[in-house]
């Protein structure tokens, strides 16, 4: 491979080095055959022969590295598959330390690359209120990407896949109005919609972050005034009919009944085209 290093750029001793290694590589790609990262990507970017374009035309330019260049360096797994392959002997193991050096010393990494934001309720159901994927992916930049995560499942089902971990019942915490300083007072619509999930699930008594005795009384008071409510107060009464518990269902039906009325809606709505 030809290069155009100056002569100042030369007396550095890592750009002589790695001018060196440039210089043997014929571009037969012999090396491709062998990349896991190119046999899976597929990108010619992602292989030693790609990398190695990226490195040569960032050091000859002594520019500082693109993201572009970041990104197919860091890829690589050092894994030197393609060093055994080679027929020209060409040294990538150097080359590419000295080029992770390089970006070390000149790139600046974002703090954060992404952001995971959970959803509030699954994508079928989603309204353009709270977390939603409609609208959350519009705070990303070039820089920083947001993401949010979780909408295949709703409320319930999300619950059922984490209920079983020790650590989450022995910190689940969702109380937003922490009566008396309570860790969760067992009383708020949270506190409320999260004990009947629970139940519907069968384990509430393996969690001692809910100490309080789940008073179904509670809902007769309560009111749903809006749409994102009622969707996650729907999937607690899916769930509960599926678990065959009247006792639940009935209290939580009612509040929906009435939440429909609030928002306007007709008996027969259903925010989820089909249960489960
Ligand atoms: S060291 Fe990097 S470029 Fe070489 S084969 Fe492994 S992943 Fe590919
Ligand atoms: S096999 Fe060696 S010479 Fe051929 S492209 Fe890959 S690094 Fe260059």
């Amino acid at each position: 491979m030809q290069t155009n290093f100056t002569l100042a750029q030369l007396a550095d001793p890592d750009i002589a080095e790695a001018n060196g290694i440039l210089r043997n590589c014929v571009h037969c790609g012999f090396c491709t055959a062998t990349c896991p990262t190119y046999q899976v990507l597929g990108d010619e970017l992602d292989s030693p022969r790609g990398r190695i374009y990226l490195i040569k035309d960032m050091l000859e330019n002594d520019r500082d590295p693109d993201e572009k260049t970041v990104k197919h360096i860091d890829r690589c797994l050092s894994c030197l598959a393609c060093m055994t392959t080679c027929p020209s002997g060409v040294h990538y193991m150097h080359l590419v330390d000295h080029a992770r050096e390089y970006i070390e010393q000149t790139y600046r990494r974002p703090m954060f690359e992404r952001v995971l934001i959970a959803s509030d309720t699954d994508h079928e159901t989603q309204v353009p209120s709270g977390i939603s994927r409609l609208v959350d992916h519009l705070w990303s930049s070039e820089r920083l990407e947001v993401v949010q995560a979780g909408g295949r499942h709703g409320r319930v089902e999300r619950l059922r896949r984490i209920v079983d971990h020790p650590i989450v019942r022995r910190t689940l915490r969702v109380c937003w109005e922490n009566h008396d300083g309570a860790y969760n007072c067992c009383r708020c619509r949270k506190c409320l919609i999260t004990m009947i999930g629970l139940e519907a699930l069968g384990v509430r008594g393996s969690f001692p972050t809910f100490p309080g005795d789940l008073d179904l009384d509670l809902l007769a008071e309560a009111e749903l005034t809006q749409m994102i409510q009622l969707v996650m107060w729907e999937d607690t009464l899916d769930a509960a009919q599926a678990a065959g518990r009247i006792d639940l269902a009935a209290p939580v039906a009612r509040l929906v009944g009435r939440g429909k009325r609030n928002l306007g809606l007709p008996p027969s709505y259903r925010s989820r085209a089909a249960t489960g």
